[in-house]
């Protein structure tokens, strides 16, 4: 009689629990993370040995360092703990890792630098909520956005760098929508979060974003989500689309509301085309809220660069020492939002946001949320 064995596949979960020294230095970096609620760890070779770092609210802080003893094994068991192949070291590599019981997901990339491997995981929060109402915007940005999403057909740009905000500004906006009577389809470079109700496509090698486009546009789109315009190829597909009667979605890398506009110019979209499509161009960025619970009071004299439109009484600053509600005085980061709708775009010639990301960081630093001196970064 032949036996029956069941092969048993260690999860990562079950991988991460051993408590070898390697193994648990690498459980601790991540519990710290998580707790910390950081968007990125580093695990990243020096020339004397090896540094953790946790990117916490846009900051690296060291985590721990590691003497040239341990650098080799310990990058090895990182690598063996994030499901990277051990056998391959000369070339980058990506993976992904699933902690259920942490509520989160991570994805995995290792790239070979001068000293050793560099690892470099990005945390995704599986209990973030991808909602209009709970993302922070102003209510005026939320409507707006809200309005410009009833069109039928136009083009839907949120700018920003890398971290912004702007994967869940625009998600949010399509879990607002009727996902039953209407056919919303993403394509994404990577796919991280899933949702129920879109029709979410890969963008992998040897896929572009024009060839997932073009097929997507044979499975009758109402709304389509393309992950990030980068050429003229994806950028004139998006604006046809649009002409076609379909509402697209999509983010490309640009300093402010109007320079969206100069840069689709810049990729050889034409000006008619925008102007006739392009119904709400918006840039975002993340700016650190100071903690409730242990922000200071700013005094009239610790300011020596007053900007326009300061209102004293309202101001509050950072406590670098922190409390047990935040990390060195900051509890998280808030969206801010410029942008241009249908009405300031149909007019070429005078395009003004209705406020700017200076402004709208201003009116957080009057309500004493935001601190006064991240203002002074904008222009
Ligand atoms: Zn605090």
């Amino acid at each position: 009689m032949s036996q029956l064995t069941i092969e048993h596949k260690e999860t990562s979960e079950e991988k991460i629990a051993n408590c070898a020294p390697y193994t648990s230095l690498f459980r601790d970096a991540l519990k710290e993370a998580h707790k910390l609620n950081a968007s990125d760890i580093h695990i990243e070779p020096t020339a004397d040995g090896l540094q953790i770092r946790i990117r916490v609210n846009g900051d690296l802080y060291t985590h721990k360092t590691l003497c040239n003893d341990h650098r080799q094994s310990f990058i090895q068991e990182v690598k063996r703990l994030s499901n990277l192949s051990i056998a391959i070291s000369n070339r980058p590599q990506d993976s992904r890792l699933s902690l259920p019981s942490w509520k989160l997901a991570l994805r995995v990339n290792s790239t070979p630098t001068l000293y050793g491997e560099k690892v470099v995981l990005r945390l995704l929060d599986m209990t973030t909520d991808f909602d209009l109402a709970t993302v922070n915007l102003s209510d005026d940005v939320v409507n707006d956005l809200k309005e410009a999403s009833k069109e039928k057909n136009g083009v839907i740009i949120v700018s920003g760098p890398t971290g912004s905000g702007k994967t869940r500004t625009l998600f949010s906006l399509l879990n607002s929508l009727d996902k039953e009577r209407k056919n919303i389809v993403s394509l994404e470079d990577p796919i991280e979060y899933t949702f129920k109700g879109i029709n979410q496509i890969e963008i992998k090698e040897p896929l572009t974003f024009a060839d997932g486009l073009r097929a997507i546009l044979r499975q009758d789109p109402d709304v389509i989500l393309v992950g990030e315009i980068r050429d003229y190829e994806t950028a004139d597909l998006c604006f046809k689309a649009a002409a076609t009667g379909h509402l697209v979605i999509s983010t490309l890398h640009a300093n402010s509301a109007t320079k969206v506009i100069e840069r689709l110019k810049n990729m050889g979209v034409e000006q008619y085309m925008i102007t006739s499509n392009l119904k709400f161009s918006a840039a975002q960025r993340l700016v650190k809220k100071l903690c409730d619970n242990c922000s200071k009071r700013v005094d009239k004299e610790d300011i020596n660069n007053v900007k326009d439109g300061f209102q004293l009484d309202g101001l509050r600053t950072q406590n670098l020492q922190g409390c047990k509600y935040c990390k060195n005085g900051i509890s998280g980061r808030i969206p801010v939002m410029e942008y241009l709708t249908k009405s300031e775009l149909n007019n070429a010639e005078l395009l003004i946001p209705k406020k700017t990301l200076a402004q709208e960081c201003i009116n957080k630093v009057n309500n004493g949320i935001v601190d006064y001196k991240e203002v002074l970064t904008y222009e």
